[in-house]
């Protein structure tokens, strides 16, 4: 059992678990991981990120479940931190997200105000990221249904061609303000798309853009940077910025230090042990066959889990100091390592081994896989026993 492992028992009064724990947990030592998720490394990341940006506020961005790890648990804790702001993706999310966080939070919605739902997300108090002119105008009816206006962000469009108004959009609600009736203007936004290149002509070239368009519209709070624009520099901060990845101990910038401390910790089960002879063909497809008598351990976690595929004889699991490469196809529900550095009987069925971690960092694991941080962690899926520390 790793070291971890053991200085934090399921029972433990400050693991999380019970009335507010994600539904999908998995049931304790049944599952074939566990995911720990620790929440004071979060508030420190999130303080870090503060002493960054100055005077600017720094808003949670906590869509897809928090990147994975639960946003019932990380936005209440990046409250506690003076966290105020907080984007998620979908109403949906944002729905979930408003009884667990206190009413005065505000809560914006980054894919927009799809038709139809204008009702629904006005009587939750959530602001809908404002990306079309069509939404701004199904806003502002609403607003003035209700007698007044209704708070919202607007997005503008400053080079990424993903989501928000062109400039000449931009300039039609310039020629004819009324188009903005029974809107509250909150928070003028953009996205940047090469961010974490901080070399790429495209940071300055979106940076001139935003600064024109955002020029045009009401005055508000502006926000531009997202986890690694914060790192571009002082003139990427504007009033407001929105971390993501960099919350939950991703690398913001590509090939630089990553400054963030660790957030997530991945442990796989052991769930068999067995000596194969030279010559066994190990997994599907025997991409991999014993060249000696080896000692292999199974683990209970498989791509189903989001541990990829691409990661098939590729990176290892680690106990007690020792290296155990992954030995043939990662499987759906199970992978393989081979265990032979460890004598007989050390390892045996429900020991934990750590596959993200001191030895074995979140970014390494996307490297390997040919993708990102952002991928591994939303990927991490619903079956391990989740455990929090505070
Ligand atoms: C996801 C997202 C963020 C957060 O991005 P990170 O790179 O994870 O910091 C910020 N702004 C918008 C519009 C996003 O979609």
């Amino acid at each position: 059992m790793s070291a971890l492992a053991k200085a934090v028992p399921a029972s433990g009064p400050r693991i999380g678990g019970g009335a507010s724990a994600p539904r999908a947990d998995a049931s304790g030592a049944a599952a074939g991981g566990v995911l720990t998720i620790d929440l004071s490394a979060l508030r420190a990341n999130y303080r870090l990120l503060r002493q960054r940006v100055g005077g600017a506020a720094v808003a949670g961005v906590v869509k897809a479940n928090a990147y994975g790890l639960g946003a019932e648990r990380v936005a209440p804790a990046l409250w506690d931190e003076g966290c105020r702001t907080f984007f998620v993706a979908h109403l949906g999310e944002a729905l979930a997200l408003r009884p667990v966080l206190p009413a005065d939070a505000e809560i914006f919605v980054l894919n927009g105000l799809a038709p139809g739902d204008e009702r629904l997300c006005a009587d939750a108090r959530v602001r809908p990221v404002l990306n079309a002119l069509d939404q701004v105008r199904a806003w502002g009816a609403e607003g003035r249904r209700r007698g007044g206006r209704l708070p919202a962000a607007i997005q503008v469009d400053s080079g990424m061609s993903r989501l928000g108004l062109a400039a000449d959009e931009v300039e039609s609600l310039v020629r004819d303000p009324s188009r903005l009736a029974g809107v509250e203007t909150v928070l003028v936004m953009s996205h940047l798309a090469c961010a974490d290149d901080p070399d790429h002509p495209a940071n300055a070239a979106q940076l001139a853009a935003f600064r024109a368009m955002e020029a045009k519209l009401p005055a508000a709070r502006r926000s531009l940077a997202n986890s690694a624009g914060l790192f571009l520099g002082p003139d990427f901060r504007f009033d407001l910025a929105r971390p993501g990845v960099a919350l939950y101990g991703g690398a913001p910038t590509g090939g630089a230090a990553n400054p963030m401390r660790p957030v997530v910790r991945l442990d796989g089960r052991v769930i068999q042990t067995r000596e194969v002879p030279a010559g066994a063909g190990i997994g599907y497809g025997f991409t991999r066959v014993a060249d000696g008598p080896m000692r292999l351990a199974t683990l209970g976690l498989g791509y189903a889990d989001g541990w990829p595929r691409a990661l098939s004889n590729r990176l290892a699991g680690f106990v007690a100091g020792r290296r155990l490469p992954v030995v043939g196809r990662v499987s759906m529900d199970s992978l393989i390592l081979d265990a032979s550095a460890l004598p007989a009987g050390a390892l045996k069925g429900g020991d934990l081994i750590e596959l993200i971690g001191p030895s074995q960092s979140l970014d390494a694991v996307a490297e390997a896989a040919g993708t990102i941080s952002y991928e591994i962690l939303t990927s991490l899926g619903h079956r391990y026993e989740r455990r929090y520390l505070c």
